[in-house]
């Protein structure tokens, strides 16, 4: 077996019950240790139920789900958290609790049956609080927080599981350029740490950051693969305006593409 590929989704359909046409349709994607993928594609375009069918949370009509080889429906809950963890887009119940409280609810799937925390949950809670510049909110009730350090509250947790994939869906919405750009490297080194051999999928709307940051991008269209693989071959020109049905220009910066977004030309 390939012990570096945590993730594959082989030729995966989906539809919602109900639903008029598939979510997802024929969709393929490898995730290996080492690798950073962004996921772009126009609202609706399937991008979060693909995170829900790689975690096992919808079985797909067609196709199969692998996590390590084994199908992401088959793994317990607990095991598959230590290996998968998701900053999640949208997440309302909050409990009215800490942010170190918070950060240790990722060591759920590490702790004992009867759920004792060890020196060791502390110190990964320390250390993932530390990574995601989230020290001194330690002790802040987290219904205080602004959005943005209650998204890096989050990528803490999600970073205290110890998992070997990590999957965030839209995490920098409501973030600043600079809390955007240190989320978009925090990923980057995680993905490139030599012991780590952590991979990343983020789903994004940052085009041009998803460009500079990842090593392969998958751009999903009506939940098609409209294109996948390195940024510089994806976001051309014509694909970009095909997918997102908008006139942009395409420049290269730092040897990757760049998207600017043009103006209508007058009528
Ligand atoms: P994206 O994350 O790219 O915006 P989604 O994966 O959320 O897109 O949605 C893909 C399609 O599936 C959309 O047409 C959406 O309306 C539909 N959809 C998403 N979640 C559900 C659901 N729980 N029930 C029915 N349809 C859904
Ligand atoms: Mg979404």
């Amino acid at each position: 077996m390939d012990r570096d590929l945590i993730l594959a989704l082989r030729d995966v359909t989906a539809r919602y019950p109900g639903a008029s046409r598939d979510a997802l349709v024929g969709v393929s994607l490898d995730v290996r240790a080492g690798d950073f993928v962004a996921v772009l594609g126009p609202n609706g375009s399937g991008k979060t139920t693909l995170v829900r069918v790689a975690l096992g949370l919808r079985s797909p009509a067609v196709g199969t789900t692998l996590v390590l080889g084994r199908p992401a429906a088959a793994w317990g809950r607990r095991a598959l958290a230590r290996l998968v963890a998701v900053v999640a887009q949208r997440e309302d119940n909050l409990f009215p609790q800490r942010v170190r409280e918070t950060v240790l609810l990722g060591r759920y799937p590490h702790l004992s049956p009867w759920g004792a925390e060890r020196a060791e949950d502390r110190e990964a809670v320390t250390r993932a609080l530390e990574r995601c510049d989230a020290t001194a909110l330690g002790d802040r009730w987290i219904w205080t927080l602004s959005g943005g350090e209650y998204q890096r509250v989050r990528l803490a947790r999600a970073l205290a599981q110890e998992p070997r994939l990590l999957v965030l869906d839209e995490p920098t919405a409501s973030l600043d350029i600079r809390h955007e750009m240190e989320l978009f490297e925090l990923v980057r080194a995680l993905v490139d740490a030599p012991a780590g051999g952590l991979a990343a999928v983020m789903i994004t709307h940052h085009v041009n950051l998803a460009a500079r940051f990842a090593d392969r991008v998958l751009l999903l269209d009506a939940g098609r693969v409209a294109a996948h693989g390195r940024p510089a071959d994806v976001l051309t020109r014509e694909t970009v305006e095909r997918v997102f049905a908008w006139p942009v220009a395409i420049q290269p910066f730092d040897d990757r593409p760049q998207m600017i977004p043009l103006r209508k030309p007058s009528p």
